[in-house]
């Protein structure tokens, strides 16, 4: 009895009705009452561990070899949506496959068509979580911005996702997911471009990120050269270091959207955690060429001084400024700063030697905006939690700690049903 009272913890958990509460939990049996964990399928793995155990799985069966090699190119290089398209097999297998390896499916809930090609999905996930993708085509490039996060803890105030809260972290079979199964909708249009600009902070959800990063890069994944997936952050340093250890030239963005503390800490409540000052240190040390974002808000960031004082903090880092026009969904009070202000602005920042460019608004004519759609289904918006940032923040001491349940071996679970479209135009 002592021991088990030891063992006793209290734990944030979020519920549906209440929000997040404290509950408390005993050690073992917090692992016995867990939702089975997304991330257990061959999809969560890399692909090179993925070609180790289908390689051991096709051995144990007296498979030919070359099956093994037939079967890794269907999880990402030419996937498919079951293991019954995989043509090239012969029956018997592809029934055991389906059966040992589940493929696991996003369902798109809703597609919204921009005027401007731009298309914005909301996915629901298998426990009826929805995150959105953003999907900007332009010339050649084929731009997909994805969600690392359901919700998120964080609240910046000029963003939805901000508003709704943290609901969980996504495993990399649904972040990658969000790739494939827009692959399986049309393979000529595979995006070039990865940014993980969606719902959520990567970087605190950095397990399930780094085997994604790997996903989308590897050339048994999806193949993806590693100088076109950017990663944006607010600015989580355990995250940036770990990201900076990789040896691929991913790059990085930084979500800055203010050039002093006081002004940054108004907008981004993880100003408090890792200020300024620390977000530049580690900008610098990340050796590698940094993007600035910097949303402009009309008489909040956006006056000449402000320029001048982001022009001298880019200027030794030799950092691009992405300047992004104010999207609706975050705090209604807050205005974007109109067209001349923001060439004004640019203007500023060009004449004091920075390569400035101002992003044009995509996709104004649906919910385009990070969070912004999931709002207006599901109407999930809540107050920013002190607790849930407080959670978030602090597991990112620790970039290798994760909110999900370990991963359990591979099962037999069943695969989903065929995903249900709702398609909107605009
Ligand atoms: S801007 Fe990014 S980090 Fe900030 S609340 Fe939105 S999703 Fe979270």
């Amino acid at each position: 009895m002592w021991l088990l009272w030891r063992k006793q913890r209290w734990e944030p958990q979020f519920n549906h009705r209440h929000g997040f509460q404290a509950i408390r939990r005993t050690s073992y049996l917090s692992i016995m009452d867990l939702p089975i964990a997304p991330g257990s399928t061959i999809l969560d793995q890399t692909p090179p561990e993925a070609r180790r155990t289908i390689e051991t799985w096709v051995a144990e069966r007296g498979l030919p070899r070359y099956r093994a090699g037939q079967i890794i190119q269907r999880l990402w290089q030419h996937p498919m949506a079951s293991w019954d398209a995989a043509t090239e097999l012969p029956a018997p297998l592809r029934g055991l496959l389906t059966e040992t390896f589940p493929l696991p499916r996003l369902t798109a809930d809703v597609i919204q068509r921009s005027s401007d090609g731009t298309r914005k999905y909301l996915w629901r996930l298998a426990d009826g979580e929805a995150i959105e993708s953003v999907m900007i085509p332009t010339g050649s490039r084929r731009t997909l911005c994805i969600s690392s996060q359901s919700g998120c803890a964080l609240g910046c105030v000029f963003c939805a996702t901000g508003t709704m809260g943290f609901r969980r972290n996504l495993s990399a079979s649904e972040i990658a997911g969000q790739v494939r199964e827009l692959i399986l909708e049309d393979a000529a249009a595979k995006p070039t471009n990865i940014v993980f600009m969606g719902m959520g902070e990567p970087l605190l959800n950095w397990p399930a990120v780094d085997r994604t990063l790997t996903i989308l890069n590897h050339p048994n994944g999806f193949g993806i050269g590693a100088r076109h997936i950017t990663l944006s952050t607010v600015g989580i340093l355990p995250g940036i270091e770990a990201l900076a250890k990789r040896p691929e030239q991913f790059r990085l963005a930084i979500s800055l959207h203010a050039p002093t503390k006081d002004q940054r800490r108004a907008l981004m409540p993880i100003e408090k955690k890792y200020d300024l000052d620390a977000v530049m240190r580690a900008a610098r040390a990340f050796a590698r060429r940094v993007t600035f974002e910097y949303v402009l808000i009309a008489g909040k960031n956006d006056a000449d001084a402000d320029a001048d004082r982001l022009a001298k903090m880019a200027r030794p880092l030799g950092a691009l400024v992405n300047l992004l026009p104010l999207h609706p969904g975050g705090d209604p009070q807050l205005m974007p700063s109109n067209a001349g202000r923001i060439r004004a602005f640019a203007d500023r920042l060009r004449n004091q030697g920075i390569e400035a460019v101002v992003r044009r608004s995509r996709g104004l004519d649906i919910s385009a905006a990070c969070g912004q759609l999931t709002v207006e289904v599901d109407g999930k918006r809540r107050r920013f939690s002190p607790a849930a940032f407080d959670a978030a923040v602090g597991r990112s001491e620790d970039p290798t700690a994760t909110s999900q349940p370990a991963a359990v071996p591979l099962s037999r679970s069943t695969s989903r049903a065929a995903p249900r479209r709702r398609v909107r135009s605009r």
